[in-house]
């Protein structure tokens, strides 16, 4: 048999990329296939009235905000136990397989099992996600200045597989000749794929990923495994429970940030390394302005759907086309095409000694966040008398949305492996992602309050409502980026060494 790799040896790669983040990237895309290809179908099944849930539309859209607020939220407590006892490579495979699991529980009987099988896709990626991210930092050295190209790399392959998975799991559901139990089949087949692509080349991750605990005798070791596995099972009751009644959502939204922000200061202060200290500091501050960000971006599933389906022609270009089909793939497609490209300049950049470090590429993520609302806001001066107006102008914010993301997401990922020290690396990660929770939550309470009170209102008031809304955020993202840049040499300072 080979010779497990050292980490000196993984780290010690040549080339732009190591070839385990190819695995990664395989993995994680399977992955968010099934993620997003449940998400995809999630509030259309809930909301079906025959085969689904019969949920009213209300409903629906304040369970899907809650589902997501909780499987984000849980990526917090997946990122702890493997950084206290899994290590990353078991919290995946657990985590993969309970996914499994909630999705074959759904696609046995989607209108019986739905909540049980959601409560489990929950408690799966939270150990899932923040896991597999930090493992990807762990292939890069310290002072390696590829990982922010490597991350960029990574978000490619996330974003391909929430296209297909999106894709194929909503036309699946919907057709008549398949059905919700396929959709959420699907769903379970691809990600089998990426745990089995994970099975056969988690060796070449050497050690990255092991168990902390590998000190320990393997019995000690094996019962404390046992316990999280059992405790996070004792959970599906009461996951269950806050899931169907949303109100308990908003508790549980109440509760986990400041708890979680905490423990962040109990295990900070716990740190010896002043130094360290200061790193974590910085990455909370990282933290925070990424909520702003997603409250902004996530109008893309809620209060940008309903603009996308009242107030734009179907035409973009020379094609015809349904704006909401852009509105879910548009920036998926842009990030698969842009992600790799920026990737590529940032090393080029590397290489000349002129790479923007992360709080410039944070600020100019927010610039373009403000251009890209600024041009949704800008939508209405090509609207005609019935509040309906271009697609096309829709879509070029869509792709100065994107530049946004990607000066912001990969490399709010990258940035938390870099200023983490590791045995915190995916309480990290999962604050990261926590953070993603509370701007969905945020970004249901502003679309909400965009929309027009009176459902039937003409298209042009709601055209009114939403642009102005929009201008809104525009400003709120402007001045949340000149903030970051007036504030970044304090945060410079904080951060050390690290760019
Ligand atoms: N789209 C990215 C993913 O699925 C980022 C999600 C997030 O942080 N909100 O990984």
């Amino acid at each position: 048999m080979a010779e497990e790799l050292t980490l000196e040896q993984i780290q010690d790669f040549k080339g732009k990329y190591p070839k385990q983040l190819w695995y990664l990237f395989l993995v994680e895309m399977w992955e968010r296939f099934c993620f997003y290809g449940m998400r995809g179908v999630l509030t259309i099944f809930m909301a079906d009235k025959i085969l689904g849930l019969s949920l009213s539309d209300k409903d629906a859209n304040l369970k899907y905000g809650a589902i997501q607020a909780f499987v984000y939220a849980f990526t917090f407590i997946g990122g702890i136990f493997a950084d206290k006892i899994l290590g990353f490579k078991k919290s995946l495979l657990f985590g993969g397989l309970v996914m499994i699991t909630g999705n074959i529980i759904i696609a046995i009987s989607p209108q019986n099992f739905f909540y049980l099988g959601i409560t489990l896709s929950i408690i799966g990626t939270g150990f899932f996600k923040p896991n597999i991210s930090s493992m990807v930092g762990e292939l890069y050295r310290e002072d390696d200045t590829r990982r922010d190209a490597g991350f960029g790399l990574f978000y490619s392959g996330i974003n391909i597989g929430a296209l297909l998975g999106g894709a194929v799991c909503v036309y699946l559901g919907k057709s008549e000749n398949f059905g919700w139990s396929y959709a959420f089949l699907a769903a379970a087949i691809v990600m089998i794929i990426g745990l089995i692509t994970f099975v056969l080349t988690k060796k070449s991750l050497g050690p990255i990923g092991d168990s902390p605990l590998l000190h320990l005798n393997s019995t000690k070791r094996t019962t404390k495994e046992i316990l999280v596995y059992a405790g996070a099972l004792i959970s599906i009751p009461l996951i269950f429970i806050m899931i169907k009644n949303t109100d308990y959502t908003d508790y549980f939204m109440y509760t986990i940030g400041p708890v979680a922000i905490l423990y962040f200061l109990y295990e900070m202060l716990k740190e010896k390394d002043v130094k360290s200290q200061k790193k974590l500091i910085a990455a909370f501050v990282f933290i925070l302005f990424s909520i702003i960000f997603w409250a902004f971006f996530e109008q893309s599933g809620g209060s940008l759907a309903l603009f996308a389906q009242d107030n734009l022609h179907p035409n973009l270009l020379f094609f015809d086309i349904d704006p909401n089909i852009i509105n879910n793939t548009s920036n998926s497609l842009f990030v698969i095409i842009f992600s790799p490209l920026l990737g590529l300049l940032w090393l080029a950049m590397a290489k000349k000694k002129i790479e923007p470090n992360t709080l410039i590429k944070f600020g100019i993520g927010f610039l373009f966040l403000a251009a890209a609302f600024y041009t949704f806001y800008y939508t209405r001066f090509f609207a005609d008398a019935d509040g309906k107006t271009s697609l096309n102008i829709f879509t070029l914010a869509y792709l100065i949305i994107t530049f946004g993301e990607l000066c912001l997401s990969p490399i709010g990922l990258s940035i938390m492996t870099k200023l983490s020290p590791k045995r915190l690396g995916g309480m990290m990660m999962g604050m990261w992602f926590l953070a993603s929770a509370y701007g969905q939550y945020a970004a249901g309470l502003l679309g909400a309050g965009m929309s027009s009170p009176d459902g039937d209102a003409s298209l042009l008031v709601k055209l009114q409502g939403y642009t102005d809304g929009y201008k809104q955020l525009a400003i709120y993202a402007l001045i949340a980026g000149l903030a970051l840049i007036i504030i970044s040499p304090l945060i410079r300072k904080l951060m050390q060494e690290v760019k």
